[in-house]
């Protein structure tokens, strides 16, 4: 059945490899596999909870580790609830996440008190925000970040396990040995206050390792986090390609359901599409058009790549993408399929489409 996302897993192998020879070997960093962005599939958990190398499985959604925390712990790795948890998922943090990531003091005291009725200690890493915005206490606020450092070590039922800082994903700032260094220097300063060494000093996701390859990564920095640049191949400070990596692992395929010639120009007013958006066309003549029946249900077409060079996209409602074949060299024709390279976003959309079917290849 199409659409059909299929998964390469000796790529995804290969993807993995690479990236632990530089994150581990290069880096002298523990390496995080983070599982949300393919919605934790379970033939790449299978992978991913057997490869070596992996220390921690991460993923943003108790949903999502609840259905490998059993796998992970067999297979001797720690899991790591990357999202500030809910109040409502607090029993599910503890039962599904060695490790949960944390700023608030509210949601620490609660998650103590769960920790204790299911008789288990917590590990905690404190976020610190650097500027990117997103979550974690700003990194000026000494007072904030040392009350929850003191308050973390109080709990009895919880373990101040590290600190940890995420960026680029809201604001956009990318990764540098000065802003690195800043969480260093907080490492050291709640080591030496509370007499305490901290286990992980986790330097951030998929835009950071760049710093490794460059030499740049602060010494203290000893994990990163990474979800992209395993399934895409993707430095996502720079958009690089990472050495030894593919980015072909995951392959989106959709099946043409009609094919004509028209004009390139809608015909009449123009108003607003499905989504409220003025649309803009740029008039290339009589075309030949093709729908595949996949939409914004299920991918994001700016977040997609044709494998065959000869098709541009040309837009997309709910569940029709109109692509422009006129220029390819295969003669399309109905019930064909097209083939597409994914990015973060398309990648994202297309593993959580219930609508959206799965294949493998390479196991
Ligand atoms: C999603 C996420 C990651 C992984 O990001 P990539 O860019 O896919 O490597 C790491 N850390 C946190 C906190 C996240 O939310």
């Amino acid at each position: 059945m199409y659409p059909r996302l299929t998964i390469n897993l000796q790529k995804l192998k290969n993807n993995l490899d690479a990236v632990a020879e530089i994150t581990k070997k290069q880096g002298g960093c523990s390496l995080m596999i983070v599982t949300k962005a393919l919605c934790a599939d379970p033939e790449m958990i299978d992978l991913v909870s057997r490869h070596p190398a992996v220390d921690f499985m991460a993923d943003s959604r108790t949903r999502n580790l609840k259905t490998y925390a059993g796998k992970a712990k067999e297979r001797g790795k720690q899991t790591v609830l990357l999202r500030i948890p809910m109040e409502c998922e607090l029993k599910e943090t503890v039962a599904f996440a060695d490790i949960s990531f944390n700023s608030e003091p509210e949601t620490l005291k609660l998650l103590n008190e769960e920790a204790g009725r299911q008789e288990k200690t917590h590990k905690v890493v404190l976020m610190i925000d650097l500027g990117d915005l997103r979550e974690g206490i700003f990194y000026q606020n000494e007072t904030e970040i040392f009350a929850a450092a003191e308050l973390v070590l109080k709990l009895e039922h919880l373990e101040l396990y590290g600190i940890a800082v995420n960026l680029t994903c809201y604001g956009a700032i990318i990764p540098k040995h000065d802003n690195l260094s800043l969480l260093c220097q907080w490492a050291e300063k709640i080591e030496n206050k509370f007499g305490i060494r901290l286990q992980m000093i986790s330097g951030g996701n998929s835009s950071s390792i760049y710093l490794i390859e460059r030499g740049e990564l602060p010494e203290k920095i000893n994990n990163l986090r990474l979800g992209e640049s395993f399934l895409l191949g993707n430095d996502t400070a720079y958009g690089t390609k990472l050495p030894g990596t593919t980015d072909d692992a995951l392959i989106l395929e959709a099946q043409i359901v009609e094919l004509k010639e028209k004009p390139s120009l809608p015909v009449g007013e123009v108003g607003v599409d499905a989504f409220g958006q003025k649309p803009h066309y740029e008039d290339r003549g009589i075309i030949k058009r093709a729908i595949i029946a996949i939409g914004r249900q299920d991918t994001d077409p700016d977040s997609m790549e044709p494998l065959d060079k000869g098709v541009d996209i040309l837009g997309a409602s709910s569940d029709h993408m109109i692509l422009d074949v006129t220029k390819s060299e295969i003669p399309y024709k109905v019930g064909d399929i097209v083939s597409f390279k994914l990015g973060y976003g398309g990648m994202l959309a297309c593993a959580t489409s219930p609508y959206v079917e799965k294949g493998y290849l390479g196991s």
